[in-house]
């Protein structure tokens, strides 16, 4: 049985003794253990972060930068690598799981750009012989606690801006995937990072509440489900920290009468049933706009679903794997209980999906549930699997006003041929990130990602410029030099040596 380790300065250790086991989604074994820490293992990960972060803090952006250079060609030389050891933890197929390690890369791409991105302001002549300008000093030690459904791309976000940035990182993984986060922390040092400055400590929540109350951590970024984003955001503010902690999410697709339904049926397959639905930005509620587009959209859906290829992860002909565990699945079939119950339509069931060969996987068959309305408690919340939910709207302001509604505003999609709706649409729905035709606007490196209400918990998005902020603070300074050199005489003098 493999170990897998916190990646600490001093060596794993793990006074604490526990473990948990990490499965093989596809074929329901225990492939690994990893250890779980505690408040002494994180307090020695702090020391030494806080042996490394002044001297790195000091080091000129264009030196951060050439180590983020040397990380972003040695993932690369990796991807194949990570790819499978992501897929065989997480259950994603392998394409899925290279899109995992490239959505993060891009962003260490982004972070390369540092000196640029840092760049304080200046403003000559403020007053009479008065310059002011401002910098972005690094917060000193952050931490990162992340979900399970993106192992690669959600802690390369966190610990790449924050280093560029100047600070000292830990990462606090998934417990239930945490191999390709520590090979990502393993390469950041071969790449020629301190040693010290980016850590990988394991847990559960004991190793969360230590990082929250940890005085000597300045500041936590979180990803995960929305009522632990919001125990963390508040544990972490009434620590005095600066938190951002990003939540659940139930996105809505709005297909309008007039929007190419082979493209949408395309795009809804993907964006539903992809990684077996276990994904922040899938679109599990599609919203027909009138009857008649309803009709026309499930008659093609239907086929579409059907013909999905579910197998193991390394099937290159898979749709999608399995989910992650089995109470996840176990989870994901209740939901689908949930709803029949509710008066839902189960148009197809996925319940009951056993793989031929690989009977113990956690396999859930796609599902799609037409007659879904707002009261339901399956509408209201997060299902995270392979179930598409059809929710009908008479018009277009019903079908604005239901994602706008939601408790969730993570990501949004509208699909249509008229320009107008979609400006309009944009314009006015009450969630963060929108797509025009777009089914996963996840945005790219330079933008930033976060959704808004009960998706994300405080003020400031991941990466792009808004993780550059979040991962610094602004420090701005007055300066007067007056002519003369401050003797009254008003003489122009340049001071000489000697
Ligand atoms: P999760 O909330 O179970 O776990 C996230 C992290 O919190 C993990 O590191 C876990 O160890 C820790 N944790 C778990 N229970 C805890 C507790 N009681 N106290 C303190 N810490 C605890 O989430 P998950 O199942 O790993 O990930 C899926 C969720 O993440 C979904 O809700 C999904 O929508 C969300 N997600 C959101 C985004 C986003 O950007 N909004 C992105 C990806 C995933």
């Amino acid at each position: 049985m493999r170990n897998i380790d916190h990646l600490v300065v001093g060596g794993p250790g793990n006074a604490s003794g526990r473990t948990k086991e990490v499965y093989n989604p596809s074929t329901g074994e225990v492939q690994a253990k990893v250890a779980l820490g505690d408040t002494a293992l994180l307090d020695r990960a702090v020391e030494a972060a806080k042996k490394v972060q002044p001297e790195w803090a000091m080091t000129n952006p264009q030196k951060r930068a050439r180590v983020m250079f040397r990380y972003k060609e040695l993932i690369e030389a990796n991807m194949d690598d990570l790819a499978r050891l992501l897929s065989s933890e997480h259950g994603k197929v392998i394409d899925d799981a290279k899109g995992d390690v490239q959505r993060g890369l891009e962003v260490i791409e982004y972070a390369c750009g540092i000196p640029q991105v840092q760049k304080g302001e200046y403003t000559i002549g403020a007053g009479p012989g008065i310059d002011v300008y401002s910098m972005r000093q690094p917060l000193g030690i952050g931490a990162g606690i992340t979900p399970f459904n993106f192992p690669a791309m959600i802690p390369m976000w966190m610990f790449g801006m924050a280093i560029a940035c100047g600070n000292a990182f830990i990462l606090k993984p998934s417990e239930r995937d945490p191999s390709v986060p520590v090979r990502l922390v393993e390469l950041f040092l071969e790449a020629g990072a301190p040693e010290g400055l980016l850590q990988c400590v394991h847990g559960d929540k004991e190793m969360v509440d230590a990082i929250l109350d940890h005085p000597d951590i300045a500041a936590v970024s979180f990803v995960g489900s929305s009522d632990i984003a919001h125990y963390v955001y508040k544990r972490g503010v009434d620590n005095g920290k600066r938190v951002q902690a990003m939540g659940g999410a139930k996105n809505h697709g709005i297909v309008m009468p007039d929007a190419d339904l082979d493209q949408v049926v395309n795009d809804l397959t993907g964006a539903a049933f992809g990684s077996a639905g276990e994904r922040c930005m899938a679109l599990p509620v599609v919203v027909p706009v009138g009857d008649d587009t309803a009709e026309r959209l499930k008659a093609k859906l239907i086929p579409a679903i059907e013909a999905l290829r579910v197998g193991v992860s390394t099937d290159p002909e898979a749709h999608y794997g399995p989910v992650v565990t089995a109470e996840h699945k176990a989870r994901v079939e209740q939901w689908i209980d949930t709803a029949e119950k509710e008066g839902g339509d189960i148009v197809i069931d996925g319940r009951g999906f056993s793989l031929q060969g690989h009977e113990k996987g956690f396999f859930v068959g796609p599902t799609l549930i037409d007659r879904v309305t707002t009261d339901m408690e399956s509408y209201k919340e997060e299902i995270f699997g392979p179930v598409l939910q059809i929710v009908r709207a008479k018009d277009f302001e019903e079908a604005l006003s239901l994602p706008s509604k939601h408790q969730y505003g993570n990501g949004v999609a509208i699909f249509t041929r008229n320009g107008h709706a979609a400006r309009e649409f944009a314009a006015r729905v009450n969630v963060g990130m929108v797509g025009i035709n777009v089914p996963i606007p996840v945005p790219v490196s330079y933008h930033s990602f976060g959704g808004w209400k009960r998706s994300a918990f405080g003020d400031t998005n991941q990466y792009g410029t808004e993780g550059m902020k979040f991962w610094t603070k602004v420090k701005t300074v007055t300066q007067r030099w007056p002519d003369g050199g401050g003797d009254g005489s008003n003489a122009f003098v340049i001071p000489t040596m000697g």
